[in-house]
């Protein structure tokens, strides 16, 4: 598959349902967030391996976690598990110049390469990335429009839903019954949180403290 064919059928298949998160994904060049053996399968919808055990997300799950947070132009954003920056790219093209994205990672070599791959492909100033526990979040840089987790909490982790904004979402795939599913979190403007069941997933865990 190339990258037209892999969005147009993300797009059929109702994942891509803006045009903003289309044209993002086709900017991305995914082949150089993949191991060099394994760029003949960049657009394949599938994870790939991205070294210590971590995986670069499927595009289909890419694409629907941004819609399903509703990420837009201007918005700040927080991504917790930075893996391959990948993610973050897309997340870069779609909140533009006038928004921000900010990203950790607790593994300091992903964290590293990441951060070199965003800088050479030009993503520098509007994406930053951080060594550390996302599971806290960032709070010197809250509020967040929306946050993005891209690692599976036992639960939904209370520090990042006091860092969203009154009215910002953050999306987030939970443990439940020995499978995991993704949950939206609504913070309303009166600061009422609401918890929707989105589906089934299935995501590396989010673990606690960083390594080398
Ligand atoms: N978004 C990534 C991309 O575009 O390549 C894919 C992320 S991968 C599925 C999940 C990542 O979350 C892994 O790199 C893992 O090391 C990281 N992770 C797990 N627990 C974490 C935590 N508490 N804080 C930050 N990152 C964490």
């Amino acid at each position: 598959m190339d990258k037209y064919q892999l969005i147009e059928k993300l797009i059929r298949e109702g994942y891509i349902r803006r045009k903003e998160v289309a044209e993002a994904m086709l900017k991305v060049p995914r082949e150089e967030f993949v191991p060099e053996e394994l760029r003949p399968y960049a657009y394949e919808d599938r994870p790939l391996p991205i070294g210590r055990g971590q995986t670069i997300s499927a595009p289909h799950m890419v694409a629907y976690m941004i819609e399903a947070a509703g990420v837009k132009r201007g918005d700040k954003v927080l991504e917790i598990g930075t893996g391959s920056g990948y993610n973050a790219a897309v997340l870069a093209e779609i909140v533009g110049p006038e928004g921000k994205v900010y990203t950790i990672e607790r593994i300091r070599e992903l964290a590293e390469k990441a951060k070199e791959r965003l800088e050479k492909l030009g993503y520098g100033n509007r994406v930053k990335v951080f060594v550390g526990d996302g599971s806290k979040g960032l709070p010197q840089f809250a509020p967040f429009d929306k946050i993005i987790v891209t690692a599976a909490a036992k639960e939904i982790p209370m520090e990042l839903v006091e860092q969203l904004k009154p009215g910002g979402v953050m999306v987030i795939p939970v443990e439940d019954w020995g499978g995991q599913v993704l949950l939206r979190v609504i913070k309303g403007k009166d600061g009422k949180v609401i918890v929707e069941r989105l589906l089934p997933v299935m995501f590396v865990p989010l673990l606690s403290g960083t390594e080398e």
